[in-house]
């Protein structure tokens, strides 16, 4: 819209996309007001609409996920969660605790060392997505209560998994952040109604999705009215064929800068899923921050040899000082 389009100017133009049946999304700016068109390009005639009053210009975005690229959001987007602020120029943000909430005492525990040693965030899994009907499913329903009350004691804000779409509404009061994992980055079901809820959405690539695929799919989000998205990379399939792999994953940090280049959101590396191991996760945990990410996932137990799940990339409290400390020297310096 041109600055000076008037209320009703703005009213008339969504009027107009709206009776064909397509949705809009309002940018409202500074100086300009930008609306995005949801649905079916077909449906609508550009050259028609440039000339209703008030309308500056009618551009046709190429990227594929056109409400994720840069060309119609312009400032990076900072998403916050009470008091932390994830994206832009903010200084790395660290989301740690442990792959799954096995009790209310493993988790305070746990929870205490993790924002001592200087996380922002608690994570802790309550429905575990698990590849085996035989491993640990998560406690469910109980271990979001534990969430909610070590995240009240120690006033840190929380994320969690909601694995499925008949979940989302109780995963939604029990915690700041809605997780979405990988393995459900395709699942358009869930995407929206986690959308719907107007949380934080941390949305993690799939390891076999493509780019362009997976902020396809995170378009989604924002296509439900909610801008309030974390990206995360963390990691992909290794290849596959006669390798010998020694890593559970590949994290990709090639995708760290090009997500940043063509969308504002930010980006979270997570180095324990992306290796499986805890002694790659510090120097991986670098790499991520050198590579521009916004921050970790960083998986953490203090008995790893005890956890109920992903032990073996768990990295002791200990460590994961040691990482904060290092990252936070390493973006200083690089800023
Ligand atoms: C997790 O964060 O515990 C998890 C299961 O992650 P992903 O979906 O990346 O495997
Ligand atoms: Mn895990």
């Amino acid at each position: 819209m041109k600055p000076e389009a008037s209320k009703e100017d703005l009213q008339r133009v969504l009027h107009t996309i709206e009776s064909k049946g397509l949705k809009t999304d309002v940018m409202y700016g500074e100086f300009q007001n930008v609306i995005g068109i949801i649905g079916d390009e077909k449906k609508i005639d550009f050259e028609q609409l440039k000339t209703l009053p008030g309308v500056y210009d009618t551009v046709r975005i190429q990227a594929p996920f056109r409400l994720m690229s840069r060309s119609y959001i312009a400032k990076d987007v900072v998403v916050k969660v009470r008091s932390v602020s994830i994206g832009g120029s903010n200084p790395p943000v660290y989301i740690a605790g442990p792959c799954s909430i096995e009790s209310y005492e493993q988790l305070s525990r746990i929870a205490k060392e993790v924002k001592n040693a200087g996380a922002h965030i608690l994570r802790g899994g309550a429905f575990k997505p698990r590849s085996s009907v035989h491993s640990f499913q998560g406690l469910g329903l109980d271990g979001l209560k534990h969430l909610r009350d070590v995240g009240k004691d120690l006033d840190i804000p929380t994320i969690t998994e909601v694995r499925g779409e008949s979940d989302v509404d109780t995963v939604a009061k029990y915690t700041d952040i809605l997780q979405i994992g990988a393995r459900n980055m395709y699942n358009q079901d869930l995407i929206e109604k986690a959308a719907k809820t107007g949380k934080p959405i941390f949305f993690k690539r799939g390891f076999s999705a493509q780019i362009d695929e997976y902020l396809s799919f995170a378009e989604r989000i924002v296509a439900k009215g909610n801008k309030k998205i974390i990206l995360c990379e963390r990691g992909i399939s290794p290849l596959g064929g006669s390798f010998k792999n020694q890593t559970r994953f590949t994290l990709d940090l090639n995708a760290v800068p090009v997500i940043k280049k063509e969308t504002p959101f930010p980006v979270i590396a997570d180095p324990s899923h992306g290796t499986g191991r805890r002694d790659l996760v510090f120097p991986m945990a670098k790499a991520s921050i050198a590579a521009g990410a916004h921050g970790l996932m960083v998986e953490v137990h203090d008995r790893p040899d005890e956890a109920l799940s992903d032990g073996a990339q768990a990295v002791e409290p200990k460590e994961l000082r040691r990482i904060i400390e290092t990252c936070d020297l390493l973006y200083r310096t690089l800023a």
